[in-house]
């Protein structure tokens, strides 16, 4: 049996010690970007520390040791989501830059008009506008798919939606919004059954669930480190290797390239040919050991913890006078999202952070799904397993009060 303590697992945190506002900070903005242990940060430094030099160019011996610790880090990532090769890993800056990257290289030389690309009302932006450029450059359509009530994509609707003439179908394993898994098996046995490509926005999910892309049968996967406990700027673009061989690059310059000469140049190896330029090399091996981090916690009382957040935290919610939720059902991941009848989010939010607390009011970067729900924006509560109970009470306690018009 796995243990899990999430006392021992917050004090990791540093941040999580500090005072906002004269208050303990409480930070309910996790889907959006979570802190960093101890361990993460030194990662950081240490490699400036010790290793700083640039990777794949030099004989040095500096060169040398960032070069190993930069591919242990690829190695790493392949073997938390279970790819079937390291050449399938390319670093990205994040989920955004991963999507615009397949848009730009697969769509751009594949697409042409009149194909169709399946979308659906509750994407993110990243996973939206990148297709809308490609669309327009290309003259393919968007398609959406509907939500079932329950908040995941409507699989009575997939034989509709995804046809002969769909060429790819890209959506969330779970909105950032809604917090619920979307019925990928389905999702991408009926692209697949149309010949389209699937394309899955991992960036909510990596952090909750374990991910095994050989056996979601996708073709792509992307994910942010900066959402699982690693820092801003780098990410994952997981891709399958045929589709990956056929694609052209999506930037030019060092590093991607085999020979370059003005009568021709060719290009690197993958994962080389998509990783123009100097990478973010301190974030990837401090995301290697986020990696770790996790892997080490995840197990299934990580699980446990978060399933016994979510249970307590939909109770106490449900008992908030005026609450309305996204949707009714509780969510997979620990994600609320509602809004409280006759208050402003933004008043709500602002007068959570004079407490301390730190929550995301808006559109959530999902306006079409606000748009789908008839809504300006919502409240979202988003917790990671450092969070606790006692939290949680202390924000229900403000939310009661300020919906009781005592704060
Ligand atoms: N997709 C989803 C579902 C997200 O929640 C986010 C970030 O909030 C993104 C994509 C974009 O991630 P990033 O800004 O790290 O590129």
């Amino acid at each position: 049996m796995s243990c899990f303590d999430p006392l021992k697992f917050r004090q990791q945190f540093p941040l999580l010690q500090k005072h906002v506002n004269e208050k303990p900070l409480i930070y309910f903005d996790n889907g959006a970007t979570t802190q960093k242990p101890q361990c993460v940060l030194d990662a950081y430094q240490d490699y400036y520390k010790a290793s700083n030099a640039n990777v794949h160019r030099a004989s040095h011996v500096l060169s040398a040791r960032a070069t190993r610790a930069f591919e242990e880090a690829r190695e790493a990532v392949r073997t938390f989501i279970n790819a079937a090769s390291s050449k399938e890993i390319i670093w990205t800056k994040g989920t955004t830059e991963g999507i615009n990257l397949i848009a730009g290289s697969w769509g751009e030389s594949q697409l042409k008009a009149g194909d169709e690309i399946v979308l659906s009302y509750s994407e993110h932006h990243a996973n939206i506008v990148p297709w809308q450029l490609v669309a327009e450059k290309t003259g393919a359509v968007i398609k959406i798919l509907p939500l079932s009530n329950n908040g995941t994509l409507d699989e009575s609707k997939l034989a509709e939606v995804i046809t002969a003439r769909t060429k790819v179908v890209a959506c969330a394993h779970i909105s950032n919004v809604i917090g619920r898994i979307n019925p990928l098996e389905k999702i991408i046995a009926r692209a697949k059954a149309v010949g389209a490509i699937t394309v899955i926005d991992g960036a909510q999910a990596i952090a909750h669930l374990s991910v095994d892309v050989q056996a979601l049968d996708c073709d792509f996967y992307l994910f942010s480190a900066h959402k699982m406990f690693g820092p801003t700027g780098v990410g994952v673009l997981y891709g399958r290797l045929a589709l990956l061989e056929q694609m052209p690059p999506y930037q030019g310059g060092g590093e991607m390239i085999q020979t370059v000469s003005f009568a021709g140049t060719s290009f690197n190896e993958l994962p080389f040919k998509f990783e123009a330029g100097t990478p973010n090399i301190a974030g990837v091996v401090a995301f290697a050991q986020a990696v770790r981090f996790l892997r080490t916690h995840q197990g299934q009382a990580f699980r446990d913890y978060e399933q016994k957040q979510i249970t307590y935290m939909m109770h106490k919610l449900q008992n908030i006078h005026g609450i309305r939720f996204i949707v009714s059902e509780a969510p997979d991941i620990p994600v609320f999202s509602f809004t409280l009848r006759g208050h402003h989010n933004h008043d709500i939010a602002t007068a959570l952070d004079s407490r301390g607390i730190a929550i995301r009011s808006g559109h959530h970067c999902a306006m079409p799904l606000m748009e789908y729900l008839k809504l300006s924006g919502c409240l979202r509560l988003s917790l990671a397993p450092y969070n606790t109970f006692a939290e949680i009470d202390e924000v229900i306690e403000v939310l009661t009060a300020i919906v009781r018009g005592e704060e």
